[in-house]
């Protein structure tokens, strides 16, 4: 026998059994966005490096190690898409979507960041996001948080997810803040990790995202971007929580939320669980007004999300909350006999036709009763039609239950639709 070949690390199949799941979740989403006016656009999976390396930024996690980064035939460098925004505002400016209007967009699709797998993390990942174009008041970044936390309500998380918020101000702001994060990061060198090290003159603001826990009692010490913010920045953040406390949706401002990436200014915003242990945020975003002119296009303020749908789909699991999965038949056609074997693919198109959305299987590869009968209740479905030499001749069936105490029926085939309909 030939040695059998694995899926990368990292990468995960989605077998039936779960496919149901993602269903749902996807359902769900496309609803909620449906119901928010956001129209769906799509772009490809493989970028030119340089798109990830310009706006993500180059001192950043993503960039510096996680990308699966590849030189094409022809010498180019491309890149697996490690996250969506770029790609959107790539395709955005591309095609004249995004200058001098308004645009509310959604995607979804697999990531690919070269992280080591673990539960929730996979090298291989899939999100869903958003992203609304042109609008600069904080009113859509209130719009944005409000549509995640509907998604929560419907999905019955709402319990289970706390949304966690801060203001990263404008880019000068920004700037000095970052002077006085140095100063005091100088002033601890000692007890840095080689990461934060690495990091303190690069991207210093990325040293408050640190993981290690041995750095957070001298984090939480460290001067507060809070009390930096510019006029502008400060107003914004202070309608946007006005909008959210209106809206009943409660926060809580966490000064060392940066995120992972560059692009942001103003509003970020992470929904966390402590469901799922170390990988707690299920949803990560923010606004990003200089993006799509740093990407080539004409200045245009921006804000979205992506959240993550592995990560969803775990804590739906974990909390037992999705629907109980349907069988994939809900009818299983047998026959017995040369001549009925013969028609009962047709008497199945025929049933398909006269009863539209029904899951009907039917059985292939012949076999006595009893094997059939073992396979129609292997499909899950409720019931079974069995259709013999004689019963074809005189244009009837057997109805038979599968799953119910009641005694079978033999009915005219063109009565059988009708039957079955009464029946469901
Ligand atoms: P983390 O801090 O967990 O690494 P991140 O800041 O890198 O997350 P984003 O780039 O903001 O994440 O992506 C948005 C969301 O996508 C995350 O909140 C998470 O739900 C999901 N996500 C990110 N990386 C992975 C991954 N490797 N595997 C599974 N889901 C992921
Ligand atoms: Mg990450």
């Amino acid at each position: 026998m030939s040695k059998q070949i694995q899926a990368i690390r990292g990468m995960n199949d989605c077998l039936p059994q779960d496919t149901p799941a993602w269903q749902y979740v996807e359902q769900m989403l496309r609803q909620t966005v449906a119901s928010y006016g956001y129209s769906e656009i799509r772009f490809p999976i493989v970028e030119m490096t340089e798109l990830f390396k310009r706006s993500i930024g180059e001192v950043t996690d993503i960039v510096e190690k996680e990308m699966y980064t590849f030189a094409d035939r022809n010498g180019d460098s491309l890149t697996l898409r490690p996250e969506g925004t770029a790609c959107c505002v790539r395709a955005g400016n591309e095609h004249g979507l995004l200058y001098n209007q308004e645009q509310r967009l959604w995607y979804t699709g697999p990531m690919f960041r070269h992280e080591r797998p673990q539960k929730g993390r996979y090298r291989q990942f899939h999100q869903f996001g958003l992203e609304a174009f042109g609008i600069a008041s904080a009113d859509i970044d209130a719009e944005v948080i409000m549509l995640s936390a509907r998604l929560w309500q419907q999905l019955g998380l709402t319990p289970y997810v706390k949304l966690e918020l801060n203001s990263l101000g404008s880019s000068d702001a920004r700037a000095a803040y970052r002077e006085a994060l140095v100063a005091y990061l100088e002033q601890h060198k000692a007890q840095l990790d080689e990461d934060s090290l690495r990091r303190m003159y690069s991207n210093p603001l990325r040293v408050l995202d640190s993981k290690n826990p041995a750095l957070a009692q001298l984090l939480s010490a460290a001067p507060q971007l809070a009390d930096y913010l510019d006029e502008d920045s400060a107003a914004h953040f202070g309608r946007l929580k006005q909008l959210l406390t209106l809206a009943g949706i409660e926060y809580t401002v966490n000064p060392r939320l940066v995120r992972g990436l560059d692009y942001y200014n103003k509003t970020v915003f992470e929904w966390v669980t402590t469901e799922l242990g170390a990988q707690g945020t299920v949803c990560a975003g923010g606004r990003y007004d200089g993006l799509v002119e740093q990407l080539g296009g004409k200045a245009t303020p921006a804000v979205g999300f992506a959240l993550g749908l592995e990560r969803l789909v775990l804590l739906l699991q974990t909390l037992n909350l999705l629907p109980t999965l349907a069988p994939a038949a809900e009818i299983y056609l047998m026959a017995l006999g040369e001549q009925a074997e013969l028609a009962a693919l047709s008497v199945a198109e025929r049933l398909r036709a006269d009863m539209p959305g029904a899951r009907i299987m039917q059985h292939c590869g012949g076999g006595n009763l009893k094997k059939q009968m073992k396979r129609a209740d292997k499909s899950g479905a409720a019931i079974g039609l069995i259709i013999g030499d004689d019963e074809l001749a005189r244009g009837e069936i057997t109805v038979k239950w599968l799953r119910e105490d009641k005694p079978q029926q033999t009915v005219l085939l063109s009565e059988l639709a009708k039957t079955l309909a009464f029946a469901a």
